[in-house]
């Protein structure tokens, strides 16, 4: 959705309303959520009452909305503003809104983003697929690479043509990068990696392996591994705009980068509404 459309249905309420229960944002009751009876009808704006036991409930209950005392039209242009790499910080200020009730809205989207990769890495990569690791973090320059301190290791998976996977891993040991491997990537898959000895092991896990020499880059035709390293440099230079992100809420916006990443071709406005529509009924499980 681009932002004219965007504008015309945010000063509708009641488009709003249809649009956001068309997308499953909101629970459409047709017994009272109560009692269960069914003589119920909306008796204020954007309130229901149930005439037998005579509770009352909003239209906001049982969806990711409830409880939030923002207008619709808020909640609207901050899910656009977030689709559009605004910061939290920028998006309070065009929104008017407290810098922690944006960062609110923020986080209930990057968790369900979150969520949804969780869903998205379990289908296996194949094919042709490079692997490597990254360190994120650290305000100190000086030691880089492998073993850097206060820097947060990542490991990285890209399917040539597909989608990268991304996950904060405790150290880039053999075994936890083997596990990763095994677990994402499709047996008989040709992989590429880097040097780095904790790739060793590959071969006797059913992948075939090609490595690259970094200081002999495109020499051997097809045996880069640039489309994982344009995903670390993608991700870093939007973590930098952030200022610094907490090492507890790193995995967060990582996931949320990996996501963008995979859908850079689509519309993430409606890709978002899809996400937290799965978000609130994982919700409505717990
Ligand atoms: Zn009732």
């Amino acid at each position: 959705m681009d932002v004219v459309s965007l504008s015309t249905l945010a000063s509708d309420r009641e488009k709003t309303v249809s649009y956001l229960r068309e997308k499953g944002l909101l629970v459409t009751y047709t017994r009272c959520p109560f009692c269960g009876s069914e003589h119920i009808g909306e008796v204020r704006r954007e309130k229901y009452k149930c005439y037998q036991c005579r509770k009352e409930w909003s239209i906001r209950r049982g969806s990711i909305f409830e409880g939030m005392k923002l207008s619709w039209e808020k909640i609207l242009w901050a899910m656009k503003l977030f689709e559009m790499e605004v910061t939290a910080h920028k998006a309070a200020l065009q929104l008017r809104l407290s810098y922690e009730v944006t960062l609110r809205l923020y986080t209930l989207f990057r968790k369900a983003i979150w969520v949804h990769t969780q869903k998205e890495g379990k289908s296996l990569l194949e094919g042709e697929v490079e692997m490597d690791e990254s360190y994120f973090g650290g305000k100190r320059k000086g030691k880089r690479g492998r073993g850097a301190a206060g820097k947060i290791p990542v490991f990285g998976i890209l399917e040539r043509g597909g989608k990268v996977q991304v996950e904060v891993v405790e150290q880039v040991s053999a075994e936890e990068l083997v596990r990763l491997a095994v677990a994402k990537v499709k047996r008989g898959s040709l992989v590429y990696t880097d040097r780095f000895k904790s790739y060793d092991g590959l071969v006797s896990y059913g992948f075939r392996h090609k490595r690259i020499d970094h200081g002999k880059r495109f020499a051997n035709g097809k045996v880069y591994i640039n489309g994982i390293e344009g995903f670390w440099s993608y991700a870093k230079g939007r973590l930098l705009q952030h200022h610094g992100v907490s090492v507890e809420r790193f995995p967060l916006y990582l996931k949320e980068l990996e996501w963008r990443y995979n859908h850079r071709e689509e519309d993430l406005f409606e890709l978002l509404l899809d996400v937290l529509r799965e978000y609130s009924q994982v919700a409505d499980n717990r």
